[in-house]
């Protein structure tokens, strides 16, 4: 077996596997994937309004069942979705059929396809995925090379401190059971400053940032200034 760092994929078995053996739901809104179909609408619309979807070219990465890939396919976007998980992409396609929209999904390792295709990209996303992989920066720095000169790159994470270990963690596993326990590893939850330095290193510029919170009570997720927890951070390369 050839163990170069090299010819090392980026991914962590154990957390592909999770997904892998959720995503039969994942179109289902009152499954494990209520959360993604519940902030799909807010982050399209914050994606669109800041870099106009219709016509353009879009890498969706870490796509899995391609909630927000066939959102932005239906904004008039031609739409590549990257995933490393088999079922994912799986049902993604399956879902396809049901719906009539188009999407091309392949399953790739989007350090690869930084090689294969350069500057390719007027938008990259990659949402809710750098806090499950060994090596964020090797993805962000491949985001950055797949997008076009001035292109946009947006990214969303976990804030990692201890209101968001309680509300990602505690509170979203263990007492709301929003998600199931063991989704979200709090070790690898990412600052928005170190998120930010991966950026800049990548040669990307910042343009902007939102937060986004759910509200328990009301059960309602919003776009917000406060960024403790969920964020999003848009770049510009
Ligand atoms: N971006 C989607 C799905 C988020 S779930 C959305 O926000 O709706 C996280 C996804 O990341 C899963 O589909 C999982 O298979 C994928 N993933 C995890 N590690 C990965 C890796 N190293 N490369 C590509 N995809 C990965």
């Amino acid at each position: 077996m050839d163990n170069t760092i090299e010819n090392k994929v980026n991914a962590d078995p154990a957390e592909l596997e999770k997904f892998n053996q959720l995503a039969h739901n994942w179109w289902d809104p009152n499954s494990e994937f209520k959360p993604l179909h519940e902030i799909n609408p807010l982050r399209l619309n914050y994606i669109d309004e800041l870099s106009g979807l219709s016509g353009k070219e879009v890498l969706d990465v870490g796509c899995g069942g391609g909630i927000l890939s066939e959102s932005m396919a239906e904004r008039g976007a031609n739409v590549t979705g990257i995933d490393l998980g088999d079922k994912p992409l799986k049902i993604a396609k399956l879902h396809l059929l049901e719906s009539g929209n188009k999407v091309d999904y392949r399953q790739v390792a989007v350090e690869d396809l930084a090689k294969e295709q350069p500057h390719h990209y007027d938008i990259v996303t990659c949402m809710e995925m750098l806090e499950h992989v060994p090596d964020p920066e090797s993805i962000v720095r491949s985001c950055a090379k797949l997008t076009k000169p001035g292109g946009w790159a947006f990214f969303s994470t976990l804030n990692r401190n201890p209101k968001s270990y309680l509300m990602a963690v505690v509170g979203a596993e263990y007492v709301l059971n929003l998600l199931p326990r063991g989704t979200h590893d709090y070790i690898k939850f990412i600052k928005p400053s170190e998120l930010a330095r991966m950026a800049r290193g990548s040669g990307l510029d910042m343009e902007a940032m939102t937060g986004m919170t759910y509200n328990p009570l009301t059960k309602v997720y919003s776009l917000v200034k406060d960024s403790s927890v969920n964020y999003i951070m848009v770049y510009r390369a």
